[in-house]
């Protein structure tokens, strides 16, 4: 067994003691997967925790679902990043889905999750799923006016997935939405990583009308705190009354009709960050 931290600043961090099940380095990041007695398996890129047996449920639930739900006929939907598998598996719970278009740069990560995260990863061979293995900045610019969820399941806001937090990044997630799209981000830690989490949220409300973030508690992710950004041009994404009945058909562990309702219900601190971003 070895120790391995994740450091989510200078000073402070997550330690697990871990088997090490494989590591390997692929064209853009170092894919480590760990096998620990409290959280199960762990990915982990370039040092940094994606998901984890234990807890990813509470994450791709979250990621997924509400927007999903806010769309009157979600059919079409593009996942960027997310080559666990983990936010796929959810899109699919919506019976409305026809399409789902998966966009990872790195194929070692779906490789590395067929194998030892199947139940994450069990849905990437469904019928409904195309895999492209490209940079999502680029592949967004060869699609306009088709999807009508976006969805952004990217690392940190470092490296390969830097340029998608970016303005010019939103603005084309915008065009390749149809007119009712809806775009919806994971925006890191308000407490660790505020400034990432204000610069994210004040690039996506430059692009599109109306803008929400809301919030969900996962242990293994930096200070345990996680927001999520959700916008649209044409749809009122404050509504948490839409498709309210439709929660219980998905079959969820996190997410349910009482977070739906009261979604965007944020700490003082945190509308205070909105307000000055
Ligand atoms: N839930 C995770 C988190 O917040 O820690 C994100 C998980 S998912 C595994 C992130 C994926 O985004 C990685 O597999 C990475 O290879 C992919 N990725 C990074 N930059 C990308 C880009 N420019 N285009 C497409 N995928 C990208």
């Amino acid at each position: 067994m070895i120790w391995f931290t994740e450091y989510w600043t200078e000073n402070v961090g997550l330690t697990v003691k871990a088997d090490q099940v494989k590591k390997i380095r692929s064209k853009y990041q170092e894919i480590l997967v760990l096998d620990t007695p409290q959280f199960g398996k762990m990915l982990i890129l370039d040092g940094l925790v994606q998901t984890t047996e234990k807890d990813e449920f509470i994450y791709h639930e979250m990621l997924a679902h509400p927007a999903l739900l806010m769309h009157p006929n979600p059919e079409r939907v593009l996942v960027i990043g997310g080559g666990d598998g983990g936010t796929v598996r959810e899109v699919l719970k919506h019976s409305s889905v026809k399409e789902v278009h998966l966009c990872e740069i790195d194929e070692e990560v779906i490789l590395i999750s067929e194998k030892y995260f199947p139940s994450i990863s069990e849905k990437l061979r469904d019928p409904k799923v195309k895999i492209f293995i490209e940079d999502g900045n680029e592949f967004l610019q060869e699609r306009q006016n088709y999807y009508d969820v976006i969805i952004m399941d990217s690392s940190d806001p470092v490296g390969a997935s830097e340029v998608l937090f970016r303005e010019e990044f939103y603005r084309k997630v915008k065009s390749s939405l149809r007119h009712d799209g809806i775009m919806v981000a994971q925006t890191e830690s308000p407490v660790l990583q505020e400034e990432y989490f204000s610069k994210a949220y004040r690039e996506i409300r430059k692009v599109f009308r109306n803008v929400g973030v809301y919030l969900a508690y996962i242990p293994t992710y930096p200070s345990g705190m996680w927001s999520f950004t959700i916008a649209s041009d044409f749809i009122d994404i404050t509504d948490t009354t839409r498709n309210i009945e439709k929660v219980k058909e998905l079959k969820t562990k996190y997410f349910c009709d009482s977070i739906y309702a009261c979604l965007f219900s944020l700490p003082r601190f945190v509308q205070d960050i909105l307000k000055k971003s």
